[in-house]
C-alpha cells in the first residue's frame, strides 16, 4: 500500500491481516466504508493512476491520501462499489451514479463513477456523518451568531435563510436548528422537511425527499405541504425561482421556514433572490434573517501548544502558505494540526431600516454591504480575524477557505 496520512489507523482496522491479499474485495469495501464513517470522512475518492489505485479521504473539507492499492485489486474495489450501489458493472465507459443499498450502510451513501485515462474513478459521498455537530451548541458558532439564530427559532413565520458556498455546512446548520426547535417545543410544533436529498434522519420531523421524475419537486411539494398543517418547514435547497417563490409564500402564511441557499455572503443572497425574480417587497416582508457561513478547520491542541494562542502571523497573498504542514507528531489529528471544524456565520437582519430601504430600492451590493455594516452585522472577515486571534484556526486555513477574496490588514494592536 502507498503511505498516506491515514495509513496507520486504516492498517490497524485491518487487524492481523497485514496484507491486502488476505482480505476479500467485499470485506475491504465494508472496511473502507466503516472506517470512513468513523474517521468523519465526507467523501472517498478511488482514483486509478498508472500503477496504483489511490484512495483519498476528505476530512474536515480537505483531501488526504488514505491508502493505495494495486491496480487490479483497486478496479475490483470499484466494481464492488458499483454492485452495492446498483450500477451496471459491465459499463465502464460512461459516468454512472447510484445509492448504496440500505443493507450495506445505515446512512445515505452515494457512489458516482467516471471513466478516466487509467480506468473508472469512483467518488463516494457519505451523508449524515456530522454526528458531533448535531445541536446548535455543537456547531461551534461564535456566541453572537448562535444567539442571533436561537432568537429566530421562536418565530412563527418568516424565512430563515442559511447560505454559503458548497460544503460550507449549510445542511448541518439547518438540521441543528430543526433539532433545537423540536427539543424546545417538545412535540408542540409540527415540523416537516422537503429535501433533495434527505441527508440524515431527524427524530420527530416528517422528512420527504423529492422525486422529480414523478412530478414531485420542491416547488409543487411545498404547495401540497401547506395542506399538511405544518408549523415549521425545512427546504433543502432553493435552486430555482419556483422554489424560491413557494418558500417565501409559505413564510407569509404563518409558517417558520428554514431554507438553505447557495450564496457567497448574506448580501449576495439578497441580490441573488432578486435576480431570481422575487419582488423586493416579498423578500422584505417574508425574510427574517440571512445567515452566511463558512467552515474552517479547528487547530488541534498540538498546534495550539506549539504555536501558542494568538499567532502574530498574518495572512499573506502567498499561495505557498497553504502547503500542508504535517510535522505535528500527534495521533489525534493525524499530524495535520487540525481536528474538527469551527463555523463562522454572519447574520444579516433584513428588517434593519437601512438594509430594508436598500433592498426595496434594489440597490447594488455595495450599498447593501454598507447598510449591513450600519446594522452592526459582524461580517465573516471580522469573525475570521477573531477566530485567528483566539488561536481557534490559522491564517493558512483562512486563505484556503476564502482564497484571496478577503484581504487582511494588520489590524492587531
Ligand atoms: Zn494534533
Amino acid at each position: 500500500m502507498v503511505p498516506g496520512v491515514l495509513q496507520k489507523s486504516f492498517a490497524a482496522a485491518m487487524g492481523a491481516r497485514s496484507s491486502v491479499g488476505e482480505v476479500s474485495v467485499p470485506e475491504m469495501v465494508e472496511l473502507i466504508l466503516r472506517q470512513a464513517a468513523q474517521q468523519r470522512v465526507s467523501d472517498i475518492h478511488m482514483t486509478p493512476e498508472e500503477t496504483i489505485l489511490r484512495m483519498q479521504w476528505r476530512i474536515d473539507g480537505v483531501l488526504q491520501t488514505a491508502a493505495g492499492f494495486d491496480r487490479d485489486f483497486g478496479s475490483r474495489l470499484v466494481a464492488r462499489l458499483k454492485v452495492i450501489a446498483g450500477l451496471l458493472t459491465y459499463r465502464t465507459d460512461v459516468p454512472q451514479e447510484g445509492r448504496v443499498a440500505a443493507e450495506f450502510s445505515e446512512s445515505e451513501v452515494r457512489v458516482s463513477t467516471f471513466p478516466t485515462l487509467y480506468g473508472e474513478k469512483a467518488a463516494v459521498r457519505l451523508f449524515g456523518g456530522n454526528f458531533e455537530r448535531q445541536t446548535l451548541e455543537q456547531l461551534g458558532l461564535p456566541a453572537e451568531s448562535e444567539r442571533c439564530l436561537a432568537e429566530q427559532l421562536e418565530a412563527t413565520s418568516g424565512v430563515l435563510l442559511v447560505t454559503g458556498p458548497s460544503s460550507s455546512g449549510k445542511t448541518t446548520t439547518a438540521y441543528a436548528l430543526i433539532r433545537e426547535i423540536l427539543r424546545r417545543s417538545a412535540g408542540a410544533r409540527c415540523v416537516m422537511t422537503i429535501e433533495d436529498p434527505i441527508e440524515s434522519a431527524i427524530a420527530g420531523a416528517s422528512q420527504s425527499q423529492v422525486r422529480p421524475v414523478a412530478g414531485f419537486d420542491l416547488a409543487t411539494g411545498l404547495k401540497s405541504m401547506m395542506r399538511q398543517d405544518p408549523d415549521v418547514i425545512l427546504v433543502g435547497e432553493i435552486r430555482d425561482p419556483a422554489t424560491a417563490e413557494a418558500t417565501f409564500q409559505a413564510a407569509l402564511t404563518g409558517h417558520l421556514v428554514i431554507a438553505t441557499f447557495h450564496a457567497g455572503s448574506a448580501v449576495e443572497a439578497l441580490t441573488r433572490l432578486l435576480e431570481m425574480g422575487l419582488e423586493p417587497y416579498l423578500v422584505r416582508s417574508a425574510l427574517s434573517m440571512v445567515v452566511s457561513q463558512r467552515l474552517l478547520r479547528r487547530s488541534c491542541e498540538c498546534r495550539q501548544s506549539r504555536d501558542g494562542i494568538s499567532p502574530t502571523k498574518l495572512v499573506s497573498a502567498d499561495k505557498s502558505a497553504c502547503a500542508e504542514d504535517l510535522s505535528f507528531g500527534c495521533s489525534r489529528c493525524g499530524g495535520t494540526g487540525y481536528l474538527g471544524r469551527i463555523a463562522l456565520a454572519e447574520c444579516l437582519d433584513p428588517g434593519f431600516p437601512q438594509v430594508a430601504r436598500a433592498l426595496l430600492s434594489r440597490s447594488d451590493s455595495q450599498t447593501l454591504s454598507a447598510a449591513a455594516a450600519q446594522s452592526g452585522m459582524a461580517g465573516l472577515k471580522v469573525l475570521a480575524e477573531r477566530a485567528i486571534q483566539a488561536g481557534e484556526t490559522t491564517p493558512e486555513e483562512l486563505l484556503r477557505v476564502f482564497g484571496g477574496r478577503l484581504s487582511f490588514s494588520n489590524s492587531r494592536t
